[in-house]
């Protein structure tokens, strides 16, 4: 892991010390924290850069483009999060970052130790720096949030799904080595010490591992040179003739790569032909057993709710087909994703023409419950939700 100068250090406030009622800072080796009591937590990168906040019970996530998510929870709400989320306004998101400077100079002033806090004008300006070193960033898994991107391809190869609109605005590209290597020390420059945050590398955009082994193997072999061996994670939604064997697999996993996240969507091949998939769940079982027996983990994706009531039953029953079959284990992990329908996407046009009713927030529920109840976990395997809607880079 990269190492950085050393940050002066005040007094010292352990992990397991209760939290002083007034402004205090915490120094880690990746991250600082500042708060006040327990009503105010701020998470820095140790470029200065605030990650997270929590204020009065209100939890905020920052992206890198300077947009804030809030999120709080919504006691008795019928949908599965229970979770209000909104973006912040420029102002709104201004106050948040006022009130964690003020804090962090605070908690100097009363002698813990001197967080790099930016004011709200430096965290535009490293949005600015962050917008000329990376294409918008469509999505990522949501254990990968805190990952380094590293955009081998721009966009995806298909760009057909009726339900996802991420990469709409632009064509597939592929990043030759020379530009891939140039592109990592661009992202290395402006992560600077704020990627000691970031414990994992995500090879964007969707569907990178669609590329030949042989390219991918050595683009792996430049992500893990220039950043410290950090494990690698990509995406890989869109099934083509061109699928990679066992071995070609086992290759990719020597040369770092951890786990592949499948965007599956359903076991039924009616709902794969709604929502305009390429391929079918044979398919993706093909290469999820591909993918195993090569030693590489695999994060499968279903979409709750797809093809509506019209396909719900279908859907549930062939989704725990699919799942059962895959033999997710150790290192696995079964990711449910409740649909999101951008207003562009054709989706909701194609489901009103089919007389396709879409699920109620307490149907997506229980279609949630369903899969897991019917679903077989091995030892080491773990689900959870994946709300698009939070994702923030
Ligand atoms: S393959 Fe994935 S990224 Fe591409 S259009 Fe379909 S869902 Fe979107």
């Amino acid at each position: 892991m990269p190492t950085s100068e050393p940050l002066p250090r005040g007094k010292v406030l352990l992990r397991d010390d209760p939290l002083p009622r007034g402004p205090w800072a915490r120094l880690e080796s990746d991250h600082a924290i500042v708060g006040e009591g327990s009503r105010r937590l701020f998470t820095f990168d140790l470029e200065g850069r605030l990650l997270e906040a929590f204020v009065d019970g209100v939890g905020y996530r920052r992206g890198l483009d300077n947009r804030f998510l809030e999120r709080r929870r919504l006691p008795g709400a019928p949908g599965l999060s229970r979770r209000l989320r909104r973006h912040l306004s420029a102002a709104e998101a201004r106050d948040v970052v006022d009130l964690a400077c003020r804090t962090a100079a605070r908690a100097r002033e009363g002698g813990y130790p001197a967080v790099p806090a930016l004011d709200f004008d430096a965290l535009e300006d490293d949005a600015r720096r962050f917008a000329a070193v990376y294409r918008p960033i469509g999505i990522l898994p949501p254990d990968q949030y805190l990952s380094i991107v590293v955009q081998l391809t721009s966009g995806c190869w298909y760009n057909r799904c009726t339900f996802c609109t991420f990469y709409r605005d632009r064509r597939f590209e592929v990043r030759s080595p020379e530009a891939l290597r140039r592109h990592i020390q661009e992202v290395k420059a402006f992560f600077g010490a704020g990627l000691l945050r970031r414990h994992t590398v995500f090879l964007g955009d969707a569907n990178a591992l669609v590329l030949p082994a042989a390219r991918l193997v050595d683009a792996l072999a430049a992500v893990r040179e220039a950043l410290d061996g950090r494990e690698v994670f990509g995406f890989l939604d869109a099934f083509s003739g061109r699928r990679k064997q066992a071995p070609q697999w086992a290759e990719l996993g020597e040369a770092g790569l951890r786990r592949v996240y499948v965007g599956a969507e359903s076991g039924s091949d009616g709902v794969l032909r709604f929502l305009d998939k390429p391929g079918t769940a044979a398919d993706v079982l093909a290469n999820v057993r591909a993918m195993k027996e090569g030693g590489i983990g695999v994060g499968l994706i279903l979409l709750l709710g797809a093809g509506g009531r019209a396909f719900a039953q279908e859907h549930v029953r062939q989704s725990i087909a699919l799942v059962n079959a895959a033999g997710l284990g150790r290192g696995d992990q079964l990711l449910l994703s409740p649909l999101v329908i951008p207003q562009q996407a054709p989706y909701a046009r194609l489901a009103a023409q089919a007389g396709i009713e879409p699920l109620s927030p307490a149907e997506v529920r229980q279609q949630a419950e369903a899969i897991l109840s019917g679903v077989r976990l091995g030892r080491g395997a773990r689900w959870s939700y994946y709300f698009v809607e939070e994702f923030l880079y």
